[in-house]
């Protein structure tokens, strides 16, 4: 089909998982943002990663009420990054903000990030001043994490900064460009490098529903940034095997030197522990090599990053049509 409508100045692009409470409140405020930064010109995509409440009628609702609403559902969950890769691949605006759609960053901050990118910043990213409505364990290990992190990788990934960021057309289409499954958003864009500056907001807790990230996914998440970035770990499996080899060198000495000296020694202890320390070093490297190649191995699948089963409003809506 032939596209008619101008290409809007501004896309907002929010992934939705079970975010059927909030989602009226967070359409009322990104709308309110949006007009008061750009007018009419803009796009709003709510993606359905695979929600089983009512979040997809809720999106419908809005896309026949709103012609700058465009819903996408995608065929089943395919977890936070991708589904807001699918909507950075649909968008289509000269810039995009991406948002979390359970009101936990504020919409409102569009427009002191327009005005940085006015000033030629290509990312504006939100960077945490507060964490309300956190638990302690969430806020901790999150502190623990990005630091650990920014020692690990050599690309400049800033800490307490989520995905919560407004990029310009020219970072996004080389973000867009990249094709890893294994997607740390937050850390593919400090990569592209560009200007990048941050701007402090406070994170405030849930407007309703609940956290879809429990301690596991958290790990994964995790996991998938570590190994997405950085290959320290395997590193560090050779430094380790190192240090067993030279610990080895001197045991061996000390048992030749008691062979020699024809001292008995008595032995079970000994070589229990040896047989543990050596037996669960060798399976600490296979298991960080085995994280490694299993990535590897999905990646070369080379699959489609996520499925669409259904777009609705937007360019096709028939009471979207703004030409
Ligand atoms: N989300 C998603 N797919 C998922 C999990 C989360 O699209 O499998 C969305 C969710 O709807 C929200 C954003 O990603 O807009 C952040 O998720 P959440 O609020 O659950 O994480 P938290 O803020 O607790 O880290
Ligand atoms: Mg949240």
């Amino acid at each position: 089909m032939l596209e008619t409508r101008p290409t809007p100045l501004l896309s907002i692009v929010a992934p939705c998982h079970n975010e059927a409470a909030v989602l009226p409140g967070f359409h009322r405020r990104a709308t309110e943002a949006a007009r008061a930064a750009v007018g009419d010109a803009y796009e709003l995509i709510l993606v359905d990663d695979g929600s089983r409440d009512a979040t997809w009628q809720v999106i419908a609702t809005l896309a026949a009420a709103d012609p700058r609403v465009t819903g996408v559902r995608l065929a089943r969950n395919h977890g936070h990054q991708l589904a807001l890769t699918a909507g950075l691949t649909l968008c289509r605006g000269g810039r995009v903000l991406i948002i979390d759609a359970d009101l936990q960053d504020p919409p409102e901050l569009l427009g002191p990030m327009m005005a940085r990118m006015d000033d030629g910043v290509d990312v504006v990213f939100g960077q945490r001043r507060s964490r309300a409505g956190e638990t302690a364990f969430k806020r901790g290990t999150a502190h623990l994490f990005y630091r650990l992190l920014r020692r690990l990788v050599d690309v400049d990934i800033p800490a307490d900064a989520g995905d919560f960021r407004l990029i310009s057309r020219r970072a996004l289409d080389v973000l867009n460009a990249m094709p890893e499954q294994f997607r740390f958003i937050r850390g593919m864009v400090a990569w592209i490098g560009l200007r990048q500056e941050p701007i402090a907001y406070d994170r405030a807790p849930r407007a309703a529903g609940d956290s879809s990230y429990p301690p596991w996914k958290m790990l994964r998440f995790a996991l998938d940034a570590v190994t997405g970035f950085s290959i320290v770990p395997l590193r560090l499996a050779a430094a380790l095997g190192v240090l067993l080899a030279a610990g080895s060198v001197l045991l061996l000495a000390y048992t030749i030197g008691s062979w020699a000296t024809g001292r008995v020694v008595s032995g079970w202890t000994s070589m229990t522990t040896i047989m543990l320390v050596i037996g669960s070093a060798q399976l600490l490297v296979l298991g960080v090599f085995g994280e490694y190649l299993g990535r590897l191995y999905l990646e070369a699948k080379r699959r489609p990053l996520f499925v669409i089963d259904r777009v609705i409003g937007g360019p096709d809506n028939p009471l979207g049509a703004h030409a």
